[in-house]
């Protein structure tokens, strides 16, 4: 059996986006996952969610909201910290944290979206694990239709009165906050009907179902959420009603990047250790790795994975100056998802049998990576989404 932490190996094309200081966070980032997440994956697994507090751990490392002003809890710093924290997880083959969608997604929304009030109200809590956060588009009739939601909020007075469902949800039996995106008109432009609302899980009449039975991504904290009649001051309101799409649109590229970076450091982890296994299994008297189809299926594998590399490297650059364009990001997050697919069904392979078994990295890898394809837009809709930039 292999354990699951494991470095991309060091004859990849190198790399030149980080400094000395990003080595450093990223030598913290490894040590919490080796020692808080990789020995309990299999009890996150079991009751589907992480300990509640893991995200107060993960809080006083100052590896939540890392890249939020200092004001608000954070520590200031760029994105390359973001993209640091998600690689490590690959790294250490984890699929249970959530950390992402909550520091790279939520806290954006409200940090460019929010006034100085929801600012300095949930910032510095989100940064600190106080409270963890959700973001709510998918319903059960709609997801890859995000103008077709049917949850309403419906002015009342100082209120708005929320009724609907929302399904999928990441961090959504964790949450104390989630931002839901509502419909608020009744427009023939679609677009301009939605809006994003931040509901307090206690908030009455707002209820949590029991964490989704996935095929994978087991220790994950995913359910649906029910609103009946939930009533919440407009002072929760994010940004301007009716401007939820264009948020939605504005934030929506760097999270297909998030993606994109989970795949490109799943393909290095699957690929590392499947290079590690092959030089260890013998067959015919031989190792596995001496096999010429070996040999091949590995080198077409490291060529993938390096051009992958390279192009993200690039976005990830474009990105840190504001530069990247949705369509590149919706290229990388298609492509380098899909070469995650490929390089993991090939490294399952050439581990036999034992590839099939879910004490191998490789199983973990293979069943948790199917979603990277569907979830932050389906690599269809991306392809809508490339195909409208020419
Ligand atoms: C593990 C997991 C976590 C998730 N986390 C979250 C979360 O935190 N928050 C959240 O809001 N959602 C979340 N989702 C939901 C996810 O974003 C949606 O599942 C996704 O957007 C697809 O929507 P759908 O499931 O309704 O599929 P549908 O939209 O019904 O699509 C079904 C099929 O039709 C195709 N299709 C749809 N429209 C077109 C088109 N115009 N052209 C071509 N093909 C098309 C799709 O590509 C797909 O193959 C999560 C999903 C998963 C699996």
């Amino acid at each position: 059996m292999q354990s699951g932490m494991i470095r991309p190996l060091a004859n990849m094309l190198p790399r030149n986006l980080f400094n000395a200081e990003h080595e450093a966070f990223r030598e913290t980032v490894r040590k919490f996952y080796a020692k808080e997440v990789v020995p309990n994956t299999a009890k996150y697994e079991q009751q589907q969610h992480v300990d509640r507090d893991l995200w107060n751990k993960a809080g006083a490392m100052g590896l939540l909201c890392a890249t939020m002003p200092e004001q608000y809890g954070g520590s200031g710093v760029d994105r390359l910290y973001s993209m640091i924290l998600i690689e490590e997880q690959a790294y250490a083959m984890d699929s249970s944290t959530g950390f992402s969608l909550h520091s790279d997604i939520v806290a954006n929304y409200i940090f460019n979206f929010g006034n100085e009030q929801q600012k300095q109200q949930w910032l510095p809590r989100m940064a600190s694990g106080e409270v963890v956060t959700a973001i709510a588009m998918t319903e059960p009739g709609t997801g890859s239709d995000l103008q077709a939601v049917r949850t309403t909020a419906v002015a009342e007075g100082d209120e708005y009165v929320i009724n609907g469902s929302k399904i999928f949800i990441t961090n959504g039996y964790l949450c104390d906050m989630a931002i839901v995106v509502c419909k608020t008109g009744s427009s023939d432009k679609g677009s301009a009907n939605l809006s994003l609302i931040m509901v307090e899980a206690d908030r009455c009449g707002f209820s949590k179902g029991k964490p989704l039975n996935k095929i994978g991504m087991k220790g994950q904290d995913t359910c649906e959420l029910f609103f009946e009649n939930v009533r919440v001051p407009k002072e929760n309101l994010l940004g301007m009603e009716g401007m939820g799409f264009m948020m939605l649109m504005k934030e929506l590229a760097w999270e297909r990047m998030l993606v994109a970076i989970i795949c490109q450091a799943g393909a290095e982890a699957a690929f590392a250790h499947t290079v590690q296994y092959t030089k260890q299994r013998q067959a015919f008297g031989k190792l596995i790795s001496a096999f010429q189809n070996t040999r091949f299926k590995l080198a077409e594998l490291r060529t993938e994975i390096d051009f992958c590399r390279v192009y993200l490297d690039r976005c990830m650059q474009l990105q840190l100056t504001e530069n990247l364009g949705i369509d590149a990001a919706a290229a990388a997050k298609y492509k380098i998802s899909e070469m995650f697919s490929k390089v993991v069904d090939e490294c399952l392979q050439l581990h036999g049998g034992y590839g099939y078994m879910m004490e191998y990295p490789i199983a973990r890898a293979y069943i948790d990576n199917r979603a990277n394809r569907i979830y932050a837009g389906t690599n269809e809709i991306m392809k809508e989404l490339i195909s409208r930039s020419l």
